[in-house]
């Protein structure tokens, strides 16, 4: 994946094998998944842009749901 941003979340495991999470961010789209299980959850930046309130980015809003959609994913 060609991506601007790759992050490994610090202290997120996948849910399925245990190693780190990443985040990444393309042109469209922030990712945030397992790269050794290969399971993907995204988000579009227009619709990060919708949530800003103000001058407060709410990563931790965006980390959070993501997070716990690759979860929701995982156990199915
Ligand atoms: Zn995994």
């Amino acid at each position: 994946m060609n991506t601007d941003i790759y992050l490994v979340l610090k202290d997120v495991t996948c849910p399925s094998c245990g190693s780190r999470i990443v985040l990444m961010e393309d042109r469209k789209f922030v990712w945030l998944g397992c790269e050794r299980c290969r399971i993907f959850v995204r988000i579009t930046k227009s619709s990060i842009s919708r949530k800003v309130r103000g001058k407060t980015f709410p990563w931790r809003d965006i980390i959070r749901d993501l997070i716990s959609t690759l979860y929701q994913v995982c156990q199915q």
